[in-house]
């Protein structure tokens, strides 16, 4: 179970809660099996706890039935996971309160502007156009239009455990981010960082597709008072083409029949040594690379692809 964790200059300190987050918008493919693999051994060779997070917040692009079907498939797996799976389609009161709350502190702003008038008028940043902040002071009713966060140009760095030091500067590379978009859904970004404070998460294992939106994260971590869980980002799992394994890319989706199989090469994939034949079920075989897990020997790449 989770035990609390304490608060230590911003970063968690104590006990190790680590989560293994998917978005159901597609069965789980090589890809996710990757990530639930790294966070699950990561959190198990600390004696940590690993949750479970279902991150079906944005309604037009998940399903109910991969909801059902992913829990089902990491179990036949092998995997484990620490008390109720939290599901974001459940908590919107919870990210509701943590926008009222930035708004209270006059962070956020609403904002008029479409993504073709952003387009054409910001220079390119980290991850697309940067918002230049046209609607900063406007005072725009919320009704209708999407809520931002004002970023500041001070520098923001992670020491990722596998990717290194990583900094921006979120008002130059990123730009006043969404938090709610114009249709009411709240962003990822700042369900995430509900979600991870709420679970007292203490160490982030993902993709290193997400790396680049760890500083608005931990930006909103520091606006919202909540502390700074560790980050460890794997290398993205991509197809001959370089393209990231993902519903898009027409990933196949991976079947129990093969786990052992695929549990070996995801292991392969994150330069981890492979338990022997004698390990032939998903349980053992996972059981059995918890004590070799090395974060030393995970490529430091933000990606590398299957042949
Ligand atoms: N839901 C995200 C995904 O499936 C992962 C988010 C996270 O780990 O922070 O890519």
């Amino acid at each position: 179970m989770v035990e609390a964790s304490t608060k230590n200059m911003g970063r968690y300190v104590g006990h190790y809660v680590g989560r293994f987050a998917p978005s159901p918008t597609g069965p789980l493919h090589f890809g996710s099996l990757v990530a639930a693999v790294a966070s699950y051994l990561d959190a198990r060779s600390q004696g940590g706890d690993w949750l479970l997070r279902m991150e079906d917040i944005d309604s037009t692009r998940c399903r109910p039935q991969f909801a059902e079907e992913i829990p089902r498939t990491l179990f036949a797996f092998g995997f484990q996971w620490d008390g109720e799976i939290r599901v974001q389609s459940r908590q919107l009161d919870r990210y509701q309160s943590a926008l009222d709350q930035l708004k209270a502190a006059h962070l956020t702003y609403a904002c008029s502007c479409s993504r073709k008038e952003i387009a054409d008028s910001s220079t390119q940043g980290i991850d697309g156009p940067v918002y230049g902040g046209v609607c900063r002071d406007r005072d725009l009713s919320s009704t209708g239009n999407a809520i931002r966060i004002r970023t500041t140009p001070q520098e923001i760095c992670i020491d990722d455990r596998a990717q290194g030091r990583q900094c921006q500067r979120l008002e130059n590379d990123i730009g006043d981010f969404v938090l709610k978009r114009r249709d009411g859904l709240i962003a990822y970004q700042l369900a995430v960082v509900v979600d991870d404070a709420d679970q007292q998460v203490t160490h982030v294992v993902r993709g290193a597709d997400l790396l680049d939106s760890t500083a608005r994260q931990i930006y909103l971590q520091q606006r919202l008072n909540f502390p700074t869980p560790s980050y460890l980002h794997i290398p993205v799992v991509t197809n001959p083409e370089g393209q990231k394994l993902s519903k898009q890319t027409l990933a196949p989706a991976i079947s129990a029949a093969d786990a052992c199989r695929l549990l070996r090469d995801a292991l392969l994939h994150l330069g981890q040594s492979v338990p022997g034949a004698q390990y032939d079920s998903p349980v053992t075989l996972l059981e059995a690379a918890i004590p070799t897990w090395q974060i030393a020997r995970i490529p430091r790449r933000k990606s590398s692809h299957i042949s």
